[in-house]
């Protein structure tokens, strides 16, 4: 017979952790089922310094954090393991779930997050893993005393950068617009970095390197001029996609993927409520998605409660 869950959170980065915490804590029975590891973008990040209450930690640290709370009031959580969406209108709604099979909830909430984005490039995907890299915690000082470019102009691509100038000799930021997306206090941090240099205003054309990176393309927008910027490593942050193709024609969308939600992170299928970065918002933020997985998971037990 199929396990019954009071409620199912598929993904467990900070928005899928928290509402966990929240729903285990009401004594709901609670399945937290992600088909990566705990802790989602926070794994990513090498130090986070804007989590109120924590003046810095690491995202891996953070993670680590959440997932045990979580489990400490009771969540189950099952990692590197596949969800499949059967039918979310069917009252209890009923998935699968990889090595489990078929198991129904009162409630389901959606915490799919986000992955970062590409620059779409055939070189990029070609030398993936050889030298270009979406994530600096995880590949950072695999490029200790080497050249390396950090490509992007937000808070996250910033960050990352003065982060990465603790390995490379040198880290040249590269972004499409002459001027930042990200806020004073990160462009501030990364000009004061003796290790960083800027290129701005420049379109990445390609990648060069046979098994190995060994260059970065890049046009300059004002002049026309196209340079070939020596590097082994190649550091992508421009922004993220919605992970929520799993979603399709099962809950409403937008067109850039994103889940439509109320301000009870409800979505258009009473039960299912959605959380955090795979959702239409402004923000994203660690803060963002645990306020974003609070309100959900306490929406969830209204709607337990009042079926
Ligand atoms: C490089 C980088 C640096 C950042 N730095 C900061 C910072 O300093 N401070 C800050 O506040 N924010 C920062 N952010 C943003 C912040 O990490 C995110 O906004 C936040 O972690 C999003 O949490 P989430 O739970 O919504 O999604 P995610 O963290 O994306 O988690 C979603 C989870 O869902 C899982 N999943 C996806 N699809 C499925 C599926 N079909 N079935 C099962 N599981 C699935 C994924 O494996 C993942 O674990 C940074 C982001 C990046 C990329």
């Amino acid at each position: 017979m199929a396990r019954h869950f009071g409620a199912v959170v598929i993904g467990a980065g900070a928005a899928g952790l928290t509402a966990g915490i929240y729903l285990a804590r009401a004594r709901v029975k609670t399945l937290i089922v992600d088909e990566g590891v705990a802790g989602g973008q926070m794994v990513l990040t090498h130090a986070v310094a804007n989590y109120p209450g924590v003046e810095e930690t690491s995202g891996a640290l953070l993670s680590r954090t959440m997932r045990a709370q979580a489990k400490r009031f009771g969540c189950e959580i099952l990692t590197q393991t596949a969800t499949r969406l059967i039918d979310l209108n069917a009252a209890p709604k009923r998935l699968e779930v990889e090595g489990e099979g078929e198991i129904t909830a009162d409630a389901v909430i959606i915490a799919t997050g986000g992955r970062p984005r590409s620059l779409g490039l055939e070189s990029e995907a070609r030398l993936k893993g050889q030298g270009i890299s979406y994530c600096a915690t995880c590949d950072g000082d695999f490029f200790t005393d080497m050249e390396i470019v950090a490509i992007g102009g937000g808070n996250s691509a910033l960050e990352e950068a003065v982060s990465l100038a603790k390995h490379a000799s040198k880290v040249t930021i590269i972004h499409e617009f002459d001027h930042f997306q990200a806020q004073p206090w990160a462009v501030e941090a990364a000009k004061a970095e003796p290790r960083v240099e800027f290129m701005m205003a420049q379109e990445v054309m390609g990648f060069e390197g046979e098994v190995a990176l060994e260059a970065v393309v890049v046009r300059d927008k004002q002049t026309d001029e196209v340079r070939r910027i020596p590097a082994r490593g190649a550091f992508i942050f421009i922004g993220y996609v919605p992970t929520t193709e799993a979603l399709q024609g099962h809950v409403t969308l937008n067109a850039r993927g994103e889940i439509l939600t109320d301000e009870g992170m409800a979505t258009n299928i009473p039960g299912v409520f959605a959380a955090g970065d795979c959702r239409v918002k402004r923000y994203r933020q660690i803060t963002t998605a645990v306020a974003d997985g609070t309100i959900a998971a306490l929406s969830a037990i209204e709607h337990i409660s009042t079926r």
